[in-house]
């Protein structure tokens, strides 16, 4: 590893920072790469998740990949663009700018659950910002991750792009690599002690973490519309998302038709049960066993479980189905309520005004997504100023993601800075700011020895 870190590193000093034709070059193989192995990845993926749909592949990763890399090209002057700064009075027969300059080499470290959007489109950001990177991605996608390996070795040279296989060892070493600049995407807790590996090189970090996303509903907001987009974040990919709503916070007056309609809606999008080719698996045993768990202990402390179609423990283990289950009467004693979900349960609390639920948000750590689904009018505003949080989607779920023009990351404990839109350019380039020399200039007059002028400008 440390050695094609240092083969990259002299190839980038070497041939210097690539233009814009050889970045658009990079981001157009790096397309066509993906495209030409879209059969192959759908399969792959499929595979190391138990079943997940082509479909689902599709929409959920590829579309994205795609979509990405054609916006970077689309605005990649805009974005290399030197920016021009103002200069101060005493200096204003010179120029000042800002250059946004490639790094270097950029570490890209991955999670299972969405193999190939988690890794390409972290890697386009780097292509953008003129860098080169090394890619680790998840132990738990094996094929995926293989995959990919050789798929950019087809047509990247090592010094461009590598992938390094393996698990949490291979990720320990790779995050104590001298890198200009590490992504992670991943747990919270790994993200800590990736953090503290990066910090012995002072390499900066973007942290894409994870956490309790909460959807709150407005009084008189659940119905079919808002719940098919709650469903659609909450079992897509089997709640194994990021950003998929982790718990529900709805009116206490709008409790039952909430429940009604979450199984009409889940019914609906999955007619076949959580045995059909739709529904995606739970990626390993120990998931499939953390979230048995997460439900045992939520029953026996006194929850009330609804499971939409299959029983979870009835559900055939053999392809790791787990079925959507609401959770009614949580309290804050059961691990469901502790830690993040990242599976198709859905815990539903309520609340009588929204101060309450203003209060229970802040009162928790801060999450990487809220949503909100109700009127874009005062309540929301109020929400929205008064809680923090990575991003915000009204009247959806998930779509903030989609947009390529904004900022996607986390806050606090669920992340640190962004990626995707200007912000993944920027944080994937140094801001050399330049101040050119004008012909005159008022500064000269204060160098040594210090006469009358010093003493008329500190007067
Ligand atoms: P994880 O943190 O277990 O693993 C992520 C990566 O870190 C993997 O490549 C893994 O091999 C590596 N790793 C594991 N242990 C390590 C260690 N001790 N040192 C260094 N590297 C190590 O995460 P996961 O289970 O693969 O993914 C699920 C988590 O990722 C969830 O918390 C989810 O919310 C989060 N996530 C966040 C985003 C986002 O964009 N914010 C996106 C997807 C997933």
């Amino acid at each position: 590893m440390a050695v094609t870190l240092c083969q990259q590193r002299t190839a980038f000093l070497n041939e210097g920072a690539p233009g814009i034709g050889e970045r658009k070059d990079r981001l157009k193989r790096l397309r066509a790469v993906v495209l030409a192995h879209r059969m192959e990845l759908e399969s792959a993926i499929r595979a190391d998740f138990g079943n997940r749909s082509r479909h689902e592949t599709g929409i959920m990763e590829l579309m994205g990949v795609v979509q990405s890399i054609d916006y970077l090209v689309r605005n990649l002057s805009r974005f290399m663009k030197r920016e021009r700064r103002h200069v101060g009075i005493p200096y204003r027969w010179g120029s000042a700018y800002v250059e946004y300059q490639p790094l270097g080499v950029i570490g890209i470290m991955a999670p299972w659950n969405y193999p190939l959007s988690l890794t390409m489109i972290p890697l386009a950001t780097a292509f953008a910002a003129g860098n080169r990177a090394m890619i680790k991605p998840s132990e738990l996608t094996p094929r995926t991750s293989e995959l990919i390996q050789r798929m950019l070795a087809c047509v990247f040279r090592a010094e461009e792009v590598s992938v390094v296989l393996g698990g949490a060892e291979v990720g320990a070493a790779f995050s104590a690599l001298a890198f200009d600049h590490l992504l992670f995407t991943g747990s919270t807790q790994v993200g800590r002690k990736v953090m503290k590996a990066a910090s012995d090189n002072l390499v900066p970090v973007t942290l894409e973490l994870g956490g309790k996303s909460p959807a709150v509903f407005a009084p008189g907001h659940v119905n079919t519309r808002t719940m098919k987009s709650l469903v659609y974040g909450k079992l897509s990919n089997a709640g194994q998302t990021c950003v998929a709503p982790d718990y529900a916070l709805v009116h206490a007056d709008d409790l039952e038709r909430f429940i009604s309609l979450y199984k009409e809606t889940a019914s609906a999008f999955y007619p076949n049960g959580p045995a059909g080719p739709d529904y995606t698996s739970i990626i390993s045993e120990r998931h499939y066993d953390r979230l048995t768990s997460l439900l045992m202990d939520a029953r026996h402390k006194g929850a009330q479980v609804i499971v939409v179609g299959e029983s979870p423990e009835n559900a055939s283990k053999h392809i790791r189905t787990f079925a959507p289950t609401l959770l009614v009467n949580v309290d804050d004693s059961m691990a469901v309520m502790k830690e993040e979900i990242f599976g198709p349960i859905l815990p539903v609390c309520t609340y009588s005004n929204l101060l309450e639920v203003i209060e229970y948000v802040n009162a928790r750590p801060r999450p990487l997504a809220l949503y909100y689904f109700g009127p874009n009018d005062a309540r929301c505003k109020l929400l929205l100023t008064r809680t923090t949080s990575g991003n915000v989607g009204i009247n959806n779920t998930l779509m903030h993601v989609a947009q390529d023009d904004l900022p996607f990351g986390g806050v606090g404990p669920s992340g640190m800075g962004a990626y995707h839109g200007i912000e993944g350019f920027r944080a994937m380039s140094h801001a050399k700011g330049v101040y050119v020399q004008g012909k005159w200039s008022l500064p000269r007059l204060l160098h040594a020895p210090f006469g009358r002028f010093a003493d008329l400008v500190l007067a």
